[in-house]
């Protein structure tokens, strides 16, 4: 490596008889079981924690995980506790996963100080805790002395200025787990030294939430191609009617502000849909029709992009050199939205040689279709990776930063 800033790995760090305090991103989604409690419903989240969790077993730490679930709000509610993780936790790995009643206090050091090399104890959900999320330095202390080291494995977390992802990191040695580490080098190598062509698919719902996600991308990329609930802000700006599809007026100023950056000599083609799938109201059974165009008629909304945009943008990605991919192209929930999507995701599971995806809602568009194998890099965090594609500075990185030496 050059003198570019540098996250610090766990290669760097004596784990060794130490107690290690990691801290992973298991907010998963819970189910109810039948008889009472709930299960983990979809365990991607904690699969992906598996090789840090691993590594750092098998050289004698004694680990110590945290994580949050979901939005407590600093109170404990225990429909969101950790139990059902600790419990998938232990199958996964095949052994024990000791869950601590509480996140901080006399019993969670009682049971971190009890622990032997490569045993493994959950705290509690962290966002239990008040401080948590206003990155309270004495519940970031309180953290700390439950441990000798520090590991962040949390990327989906990183880019929040948390107790347990940045204040903590700053309390003791500190490094990035291999999950961290790997999503943080593939988004910068997408970033800033891509395989050109470097094409960005940019869908799904949250229009605003990534409207500096487009820009960056109209000066970064090759080609930016757009779908999803997202066309229809440009289509607007076009000039184009769009019936009852999701459509922000603000949203609209964005997009006419990109449509004038993308005529500029050295940006990005932007492309388009020029053909939809329109439905006369948001749900699967109401009528569903493809439209040869993009004039969406009153009473009807879009929901998907059409047969013909779906094979033109499949060309454009079986082109590239590198993908970039967050957010489906249309309501892929919905059996009769979901060919738009299905065709952009065989298009990015079939392109060479390195795609990135900026996690959200394009791993479950993956997984519906079975592809989710057939891609070199499925982001786990949607929120962080279009932080970073901004090009901000995640907390969560910049605290293992600070005290990297640049390689
Ligand atoms: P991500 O999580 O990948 O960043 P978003 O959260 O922004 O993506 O959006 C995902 C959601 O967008 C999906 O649930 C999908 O149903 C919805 N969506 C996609 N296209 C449309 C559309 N044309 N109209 C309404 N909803 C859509
Ligand atoms: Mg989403």
């Amino acid at each position: 490596m050059t003198g570019e800033p540098h996250v610090r790995s766990i290669d760097e760090l004596d784990v060794s008889g130490r107690r290690v305090l990691v801290r992973v991103d298991f907010n998963v989604p819970l189910r109810e079981v039948p008889g009472g409690g709930r299960e983990v419903a979809d365990d991607t989240r904690i699969r992906a924690a598996l090789p840090t969790i691993e590594e750092l077993r098998s050289r004698g730490a004694r680990l110590i995980l945290v994580s949050h679930l979901g939005r407590p709000k600093g109170e404990v509610v225990p429909e969101l506790s950790l139990a059902p993780v600790a419990k998938r936790l232990g199958e996964l790995l095949g052994a024990p996963v000791a869950l601590a009643p509480e996140v901080v206090g006399d019993r969670a050091r009682a049971l971190a100080n009890g622990l032997s090399d490569g045993e493994l104890l959950l705290l509690e959900n962290v966002r239990f805790e008040p401080g948590e999320e206003r990155n309270d330095p004495e519940l970031a202390l309180s953290l700390a002395e439950l441990a000798d080291l520090y590991v962040d494995d949390a990327f989906g977390a990183a880019h929040r200025a948390h107790a347990s992802t940045e204040g903590v990191a700053e309390q003791l040695p500190s490094a990035a787990g291999r999950l961290l580490e790997r999503e943080v080098n593939t988004l910068r190598g997408i970033l800033e030294s891509p395989e050109h062509p470097l094409v960005a698919i940019v869908g799904g719902a949250k229009v605003a939430d990534k409207i500096a996600v487009i820009d960056r991308f109209l000066t970064l990329a090759d080609a930016l191609v757009i779908g999803g609930a997202m066309c229809f802000p440009f289509l607007r700006a076009q000039g184009h009617p769009v019936g009852s599809s999701l459509c922000e007026e603000q949203d609209v100023e964005h997009a006419r502000a990109a449509l004038a950056t993308s005529g500029e000599p050295g940006t990005a083609s932007l492309l388009l849909p020029t053909d939809l799938v329109i439905a006369d109201a948001f749900a699967a059974d109401a009528e569903h029709r493809v439209l040869d165009g993009v004039d969406v008629p009153e009473g009807w909304m879009g929901l998907d992009i059409g047969p013909a945009t779906a094979a033109a943008y499949a060309a454009e990605i079986g082109r590239a050199g590198t993908v970039f991919w967050n957010g489906p192209m249309g309501a892929f929930e919905m059996e009769r939205c979901a060919a738009g999507t299905r065709g952009v995701a065989e298009a990015v599971a079939g392109a060479p040689p390195h795609p990135g995806l900026g996690g959200g809602d394009s791993a479950p568009a993956l997984a519906r279709f079975g592809l989710e194998d057939r891609v070199d890099h499925l982001s786990t965090g949607g929120g962080a990776t279009l932080e970073m594609v901004e090009g901000r500075e995640l907390p969560g990185v910049r605290a293992l930063e600070a005290q990297g030496v640049s390689l």
